[in-house]
């Protein structure tokens, strides 16, 4: 007789020792402990072969440090409460419970199956490693206005249907800028939940994505040429008592609170600028970010013009005496309704822009859990806030006037900090010298980036508000630059094996059959252009090998090492192939071309 009893589900001890661990812990004190989330619905995961109960849960080793994204998130969102409940405080506001909101935007490509399978670099690394650019990309912009075929939309709605039973409150579906490129995007939530749901989104688009003979690709850059895929964080603070915390109101300059919260931000983004950029490092978003289709890697807030002006004027004077007002636009149809006007437009450059009454982190890359990017903005908001708060309490005391104590607060604050905001054009060469120029961080790559995890200003902020330890930072931080250095090992290997096995051969066999015609002016001239591309192919891949057999002893040295040298490599042998597959007459190319992989659907 067996006897299952409610308490499993609360603790229960799966072995952890096939996790990586970063350094925290070794095999043989592999126990990790699973804590139940009661902060995230339980829910059943529905499949045709039977049903799984789903507990959402933390997951701890037996010293109690974090492995896991979930309890770092659960921290640095009691971290917020913490530091948002004293600001408050100060300005005399009765709040309840005070929550970091989330509403994640997903963009992802669908191919059709078939195609894909015949793809090995597609269903290995889920991006393609080759391919010539199609005669017709995006250039046309066609696709984000045009209807969603049929399949598409078929798939979209089942996907759909499936969140909803889950309690995925999914409200925006459309068209992406790339061909075969779509977007969905769900109700903000309390962020552990829009985290937790957005992994089952992620899941659900997979799954569905198979019954209607589509394999949906989640990686930053599937394809050369067209857009990439993002995630778009978008992100608040508030709770039931005060609303949200991020909304200006009608009269941005009389909103104090707002101004406050806002300069908290700008604050914060500032002083982790390289942390912030580390929360979105990966091989994979690399080829998206600073690509002039995504943000670049150099991080920088959007305010818009309303916004700007007002934090101007804070600036000079300590307080704002006017706002420019949205004002209204006609469209010049009397049919159509007046149309209140954005006091901000949109720019679409910014990695970190605010959007009306909340921030969207748009560096975030399609395939990352949203919890490291959540993460590290709860935890320096609520550092920022801590200081204010410190700071407001200390001018009250020289100055018994609210508003002239939280007018030197800020100003001192935007005085400081000011630099991190660009309104500009992010893609632009002015932006990279001007970024230069106000000593903004510009780390471009990975390996870059990722040390900014275990910097010191970074180990004490995540110290200070309890959210991760120095211990569980060298790990994280260990454990990413060695995924850096997998991803990269296996796309090299693929490329010289696809390079060597497929492509080669190819290219030769089609020279081959081509000698009876040699004497001809055209066959002539097409044999000599294969063989020429072919022999370069062949170098590039023996280049490749060479780089790819450098092993260093320490992480960190192999992940610059997979940057700097394999990763060109990996390109001049891509580089010879694609030259190969524009003129290899299309019975040889054992390859699905990119038109193929786009179009068909
Ligand atoms: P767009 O593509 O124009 O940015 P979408 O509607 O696709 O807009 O996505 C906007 C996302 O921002 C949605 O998930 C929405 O729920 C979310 N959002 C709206 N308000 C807030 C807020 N206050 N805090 C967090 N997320 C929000
Ligand atoms: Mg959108």
């Amino acid at each position: 007789l067996a006897q299952f009893s409610g308490k499993a589900l609360i603790q229960a001890e799966p072995d952890a020792s096939s996790f990586p661990n970063g350094g925290l812990r070794s095999t043989f004190e592999a126990r990790g402990y699973t804590a139940w989330d009661v902060t995230s619905p339980a829910y059943i995961f529905d499949t045709e072969n039977g049903s799984t109960l789903c507990i959402p849960t933390a997951f701890v080793s037996w010293k109690g440090e974090a492995l896991d994204k979930k309890t770092p998130l659960l921290r640095s969102m009691a971290a917020v409460n913490k530091a948002a409940s004293r600001v408050l405080a100060l300005f005399g506001k009765k709040h309840g419970y005070i929550s970091a909101s989330c509403g994640p935007e997903q963009e992802y490509f669908l191919i059709d199956s078939r195609l894909f399978h015949l793809r090995p670099d597609l269903y290995t690394c889920g991006r393609s490693l080759f391919g010539a650019k199609p005669a017709k990309g995006q250039e046309f912009e066609d696709q984000y206005f045009g209807t969603i075929p049929d399949r598409v939309l078929a798939c979209m709605m089942e996907t759909e249907r499936e969140c909803f039973k889950l309690g995925i409150p999914i409200k925006t579906r459309h068209n992406e800028v790339a061909p075969a490129q779509y977007e969905v995007a769900p109700i903000y939530e309390s962020a552990n939940v829009a985290h937790d749901h957005q992994m089952l989104t992620m899941t659900l688009l997979r799954r569905v994505a198979t019954k209607h003979g589509f394999v949906c690709l989640l990686a930053e850059k599937p394809f050369a040429g067209v857009n990439g895929s993002g995630k778009h964080v978008n992100w608040s603070i508030g709770g039931a008592g005060v609303g949200n915390l991020l909304e200006p109101g009608h009269n941005p300059h009389e909103n104090a609170q707002f101004l406050t919260f806002c300069s908290a931000v700008i604050r914060a983004v500032d002083l982790h600028q390289g942390l912030l950029r580390a929360s979105v490092a990966s091989a994979g978003n690399d080829h998206r970010l600073g690509a002039n289709e995504a943000p670049p890697a150099i991080i920088s807030i959007y305010l818009g013009d309303m916004l700007n002006e007002v934090i101007e004027q804070v600036k000079k004077s300590g307080s704002a005496s006017s706002s420019r007002k949205g004002g209204h636009m006609t469209l010049g149809v009397d049919t159509l309704p007046v149309l209140p006007k954005d006091a901000g437009d949109r720019n679409r450059t910014s990695p970190f822009a605010f959007t009306g009454n909340k921030f969207e982190f748009r560096a975030v890359g399609s395939a990352f859990s949203v919890a490291g990017p959540l993460t590290v903005l709860n935890t320096i908001m609520a550092d920022s806030l801590d200081k204010l708060a410190d700071e407001l309490a200390a001018a009250l005391k020289k100055n018994s006037d609210f508003n002239s104590a939280l007018q030197s607060v800020l100003k001192d604050i935007l005085t400081k900090h000011g630099r991190i905001i660009f309104n500009g054009n992010g893609y632009s060469e002015e932006w990279h010298k001007e970024a230069a120029k106000r000593g903004l961080k510009n780390l471009r790559t990975t390996p870059d980036a990722l040390p900014e995890i275990v910097a010191k200003s970074s180990i004490e902020v995540f110290e200070r508000q309890g959210v991760l330890s120095k211990a569980e930072l060298e790990s994280r931080e260990e454990i990413y630059t060695h995924s850096y250095v997998l991803a990269i090992n296996t796309e090299s290997k693929l490329v010289a094996e696809i390079a060597k096995t497929l492509l080669l051969p190819a290219a030769l066999k089609y020279a081959a059959d081509l000698t009876p015609v040699e004497k001809t002016k055209s066959g002539g001239k097409l044999r000599k252009e294969v063989v020429g591309l072919a022999d370069e192919l062949s170098a590039a891949i023996d280049a490749l090998d060479t780089a790819r057999d450098v092993t260093k002893s320490d992480t960190h040295a192999q992940a610059k090492h997979s940057c700097d040298k394999v990763l060109p490599a990996m390109l001049k042998v891509r580089a010879a192939a694609d030259a190969l597959e524009e003129i290899v007459a299309d019975e040889y190319w054992p390859l699905p071309s990119y038109q193929e992989l786009l179009f068909l659907r």
